[in-house]
């Protein structure tokens, strides 16, 4: 059954009345704060953030500087929640680079709602199967993928998660996220404005041609986003449909296929 929760978070409103009620008593509001840090490496998880609007990045820190993004979550996703189920520490420093407003509830609480809710573990499980999707795209995008190309996909990426044409970043905030420097991102931003796709202002970016934006951008935005809608189709969630599908074949490549 589908979602009929007015909740700003995809999660949450594509929970059943019921899986909602089981959490809305545990439900407390959130404000999300530029620089702040939901769980840093290494740290136990308390709460599990469901944000309805704002930015986090999963940011794997390095000794020397702030390291780089590795994935996004926004009103689309949750944080904290993979590593709440299993009692695990983070992985990864989770940084608000938007603000914003969500809903948090403590990681006990989520634990204790997901045993007694099976189907709710699956809708989690699902979720963090595409994190492990959006990780791996990241890790091939970093490794294979020219650093404009790669600049038009974050950009995508935080748009699609943000209301409007507008990213509200700094060249210096995206640069931190990328991993590159500054100038880096200067450079290409001069590129794009130039050829008409994007417009710099004082705090934010607005993208003007989307359609260009996308064009230039590396095939991982499409890729990613085609494995999530297929994810996250009502019909995948019955484990039933599974069942029947044949066994493909595994196809011969022939040559370097990135993806
Ligand atoms: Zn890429």
């Amino acid at each position: 059954m589908l979602g009929q929760i007015a909740d700003k978070n995809a999660f949450l409103s594509g929970l059943s009345a019921a899986e909602y009620g089981a959490l809305r008593g545990h439900l407390a509001p959130l404000e999300l704060r530029v620089g702040q840090c939901l769980h840093y490496l290494g740290d136990q998880i308390e709460e599990v953030v469901f944000p309805s609007s704002g930015l986090v990045a999963m940011t794997v820190p390095l000794r020397d500087n702030a390291g780089a993004a590795a994935g996004l979550i926004g009103r689309d996703g949750m944080v904290g929640a993979i590593a709440a189920i299993a009692a695990a520490p983070a992985a990864c420093d989770a940084v608000v680079h938007i603000s914003g407003q969500a809903s948090r509830l403590s990681a006990a609480a989520f634990r204790d709602v997901l045993d007694e809710n099976p189907s709710i573990r699956r809708r989690v499980a699902r979720y963090g199967y595409g994190l492990i999707a959006q990780l791996q795209q990241t890790a091939l995008c970093h490794a294979a993928h020219p650093v404009e190309s790669r600049i038009c996909r974050w950009l995508l990426a935080i748009q699609g998660r943000c209301a409007g044409d507008r990213v509200p970043l700094t060249q210096s905030t995206l640069a931190q996220m990328l991993g590159v420097r500054r100038t880096t991102v200067t450079l290409v931003a001069g590129r794009l404005e130039a050829a008409g796709v994007l417009k710099c202002h004082r705090g934010y970016m607005q993208i003007v041609n989307q359609q260009e934006l996308e064009r230039r951008c590396c095939e991982c935005h499409a890729h990613f986003n085609g494995y999530m809608s297929k994810l996250l189709a009502p019909s995948a969630e019955t484990p039933a449909a599974e069942g029947a599908r044949p066994a493909r074949p595994v196809p011969e490549r022939s040559g370097r296929r990135v993806i």
